[in-house]
């Protein structure tokens, strides 16, 4: 099979990046002068199950992918970033691979694990897994392939070889729910499927909803939802926790900007707590989150450049939930800057430094991970056991969201009335514009079709 004919069927199939924003896959694919393709199974937030598991489950599917991605790039080099304590996955995996070793797959395309040793977060990111993996730093605002490396996620990587192999597109998605329900699990959700059904496969919640708040997505980067029964798994949808009110996490996602504002006028001492565990800052990229703060608490007119590196800050939220003893939030004041500057129109010709010198103390001051489950008070949901459930989900309704990537939102090719069969397609991308198709998660009617999303009663 030719790498042109992997990115088509990658396309057609409509597999965007699992871990993050949902980055079409087939644009990633078609990188070139690419040496190294690491599989991102680093799976750093809290709480969350659903990557080490699909690993444990699934290594063929893994691998797989990995060794597809590798053709079509023209990678030589495959690493599969696993943490150690990971250990049915790392053990599923080398299985895997041992089976695999004298196949003609595995001489052209080799795969190994590089087992990451300590529990830190955010061992996830991209910046912070390739200089793990490679000892390669990515410029300031740069992208993996700028230092010859593609980041997979394996939850995309197991969608590829699924893509490609079967021509099967992404109708569903690893979810894993837990927190307060009884029977924490992760499931195969049909893609807009609603939270609140969701929920229910896990046994539904352990107390009055009223003393409980939904989260999608990790207790680190996730939010808070107002409605479970209106909001609805996506592509990127890893994680639905469920936890009370007064958990620490829920109290800092329901803090309003004006909120952070006034405390940070209130309280910022200058410690630069916030900047010396910064896992960007630690890795060399020019700017320290407690000088954003002199601009933002303060109204103090610094440099340009201080406002300007928040495009630098990835939002990991360790600053405002771990680092900040006086409970503030750099991030948020980041956040800000950053929808100023789109608003403003401005480019970023400034922060692309690629002569990086990682901080000194970095190993000492990487973040492990059982003390931020501690700092957040998710210790037990943290630790627990969460089922691994892939039997059929069955829902009578779905609705898909047509913006479950990065790019424009996808066109609906689908009427009102219209019968459709599962894995369909259903909207589609407009020609030459970056995005992803759509595909029906169930079979059955289109009730409603928008700029937004598409109805399916089964
Ligand atoms: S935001 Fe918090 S950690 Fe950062 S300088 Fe101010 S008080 Fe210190
Ligand atoms: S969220 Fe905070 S800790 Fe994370 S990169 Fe941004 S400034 Fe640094």
């Amino acid at each position: 099979m030719t790498s042109e004919e992997i990115v088509a069927r990658v396309q057609a199939a409509g597999v965007v990046g699992a871990g993050g924003a949902g980055f079409p896959t087939h644009v990633k694919l078609a990188a070139r002068n690419i040496d190294t393709v690491i599989a991102n199974g680093a799976e750093c937030e809290p709480m969350l199950r659903c990557d080490q598991q699909l690993m444990a489950s699934h290594p063929d599917l893994v691998i797989r992918g990995m060794r597809l991605v590798m053709q079509a790039v023209g990678a030589k080099v495959g690493l599969v970033a696993v943490k150690a304590h990971y250990a049915s996955a790392v053990q599923a995996l080398q299985q895997e691979l041992d089976s695999q070793k004298d196949t003609e797959d595995a001489r052209a395309w080799p795969v190994k694990l590089y087992i990451i040793e300590k529990s830190v977060y955010p061992a996830g990111d991209e910046f912070c897994l390739v200089y793990e993996v490679t000892g390669r730093l990515i410029p300031e605002a740069g992208l993996p392939l700028n230092v010859g490396c593609v980041v997979q996620n394996v939850g995309t990587l197991a969608n590829i070889a699924l893509a490609v192999d079967g021509g099967v597109p992404v109708t569903h998605r690893y979810v894993t729910i837990n927190g307060e329900v009884r029977s924490p699990k992760t499931v195969n959700a049909p893609i807009g499927m609603s939270f609140d059904k969701v929920i229910a496969l896990a046994g539904g919640y352990t107390r009055d909803p009223g003393e409980l708040r939904v989260i999608v997505g990790g207790p680190m980067t996730g939010h808070t939802v107002a409605d479970p029964a209106s909001e609805t798994i996506t592509k990127t949808t890893g994680g639905i926790l469920v936890l009370p009110t007064e958990n620490e996490v829920v109290r800092f996602m329901s803090r309003s900007l004006e909120a952070w504002t006034k405390r940070g006028k209130a309280s910022c001492d200058q410690c630069r707590d916030c900047t010396v565990l910064c896992p960007r800052h630690l890795l060399g990229h020019g700017f320290s989150p407690h000088e954003i703060m002199r601009a933002g608490a303060y109204d103090i007119n610094v440099k340009n450049s201080v406002l300007t590196g928040a495009v630098l800050c990835c939002e990991c939220r360790l600053c405002e939930a771990y680092s900040c003893p006086l409970e503030l939030s750099p991030m948020q004041f980041y956040k800000k800057m950053k929808r100023e500057l789109a608003a403003a129109g401005w480019k970023n010709d400034v922060h692309h430094r690629s002569d990086l010198v990682p901080d000194d103390s970095r190993e000492g001051r990487l973040v492990p991970t059982e003390r931020l489950v501690a700092r957040l008070g998710v210790g037990k949901y943290h630790s627990w056991p969460v089922a691994w459930d892939e039997s059929e989900v069955r829902v009578d309704r779905v609705t898909v969201s047509l913006k479950q990537h990065i790019g424009v939102p996808a066109q609906a090719v689908v009427a009102q009335g219209d019968s459709v069969v599962a894995g369909q397609l259903i909207a589609s991308p407009p020609e030459g514009k970056l995005g992803a198709n759509i595909h029906a998660s169930i079979a059955g009617r289109v009730v409603s079709v928008s700029d937004k999303s598409i109805a399916i009663e089964g």
